[in-house]
């Protein structure tokens, strides 16, 4: 059975912190709020904890994690050779949603990175998840807390509906703060690459370090299988379970082509979800089943809503989803490239 614990995400007790803990050190697998998404945590020294993350998730062996510390002294525990750079990154972003890849020590089990020589890793801002780690003394192995292909939980009930029965423990500290995941970049590159559009914007790390290449993963134009330098992402992700179209170009052409298509779908009896905005979502027709991200304006609070509105649409058992594309600047960066794979990069251009 899963314990499911409740925690003051801003003021996290200790001794729950700590009874979860031991929990880690004793290999179970605990789900955790982080300031992204929730994440399904295990110590990443301890190999049989880590294979079980896999096992449960259904997530496919060669989809590295990205491990979680609470200091820099457990970074130096999991890598070597740390640069200048990632330390002028690490002073800037940490705590915080920003991924970096560094080379993988050899004590370090190597299915956590699915046997490459390299290892993700970030410090997490979130209380509960900082004072975990902390508590228990180890860098946590984390990936998000969903089933694969499903999109990432931000809430526990995320969590409980695809987990329940199969880890030990839910901290259930409320919904998240961002919605979408870390940003990960590759520092082993020069200039460093953009390897996932995530919550700290490409915007922020370009002040920082320069100009920043961008992977064509992180553009999320082609389908996965094209795409042979990431790890990890040529497997489907965030997808909801009805059919989604991604419909892209400027909004007034965009908004016009849903509703062209979308009432097609219902002359033919199909139940149509469409995922709008706070500008535009009146201009549908009350037979759509509007979901509304947020304002264009607020682009925080779109990708706050983006994957609890992608599990909405499963809960409204629609048949069809059409989303609106957005554009792909700051925190909408991540929002745009989790659409385009949710749709399984079925993109309509206008
Ligand atoms: P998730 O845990 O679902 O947020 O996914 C973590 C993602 O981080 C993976 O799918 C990879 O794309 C990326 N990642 C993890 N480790 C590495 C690595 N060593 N090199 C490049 N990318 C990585
Ligand atoms: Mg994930």
């Amino acid at each position: 059975m899963t314990e499911i614990i409740k925690v003051d995400p801003l003021n996290p007790d200790p001794s729950i912190i700590k009874y979860v803990a031991e929990i880690i050190v004793k290999g179970g697998l605990v789900a955790f709020p982080t300031e992204t998404v929730y994440g399904l945590g295990a110590d990443t020294f301890n190999s049989s904890a880590v294979k079980k993350i896999f096992e449960v998730k259904g997530r496919p062996i060669d989809n590295p994690l990205i491990v979680h510390v609470s200091n820099l002294e457990q970074l130096e525990r999991i890598t070597y050779d740390i640069s200048d750079k990632a330390l002028k990154l690490i002073d800037c972003f940490w705590p915080g949603p920003l991924t970096l890849i560094f080379k993988r020590k050899s004590g370090v089990p190597p299915e956590v990175s699915a046997y490459l020589p390299t290892i993700a890793v970030r410090m997490p801002a979130n209380p509960i998840a900082l004072s975990l780690i902390n508590e228990s003394k180890t860098p946590i192995a984390a990936p998000s807390a969903n089933i694969s292909s499903k999109p990432s939980p931000t809430s526990a009930e995320h969590v409980i509906k695809d987990l329940y029965d199969k880890i030990d423990i839910i901290i259930d500290g409320g919904e998240t703060l961002y919605g979408v995941e870390s940003t990960i970049l590759n520092i082993q590159s020069d200039p460093p690459k953009l390897l996932r559009p995530g919550a700290i914007p490409l915007e922020e790390i370009e002040k920082v370090v320069g100009c920043v290449d961008v992977s064509e993963a992180a553009l999320a134009e082609k389908p996965y299988q094209l795409i042979a330098e990431a790890p990890g992402m040529k497997y489907r992700h965030y997808a909801p379970m009805a059919p989604m179209f991604l419909v892209e170009g400027e909004i007034d052409r965009v908004v016009a082509k849903i509703i062209e298509l979308a009432q097609e779908d219902v002359l033919k009896g199909l139940k149509v979800g469409v995922l709008a905005t706070s500008e535009t979502c009146k201009l549908y027709p009350e037979s759509f089943n509007v979901i509304v991200l947020g304002s264009r304006s607020e682009p925080y609070t779109i990708a706050h809503n983006l994957f609890k509105s992608l599990r909405l649409m499963d809960d409204l058992n629609v048949n069809k989803i059409y989303a609106e594309g957005l554009p792909m600047k700051g925190i909408l960066f991540a929002v745009q490239n989790r659409l385009r794979k949710a749709s399984g990069h079925n993109i309509i251009r206008v």
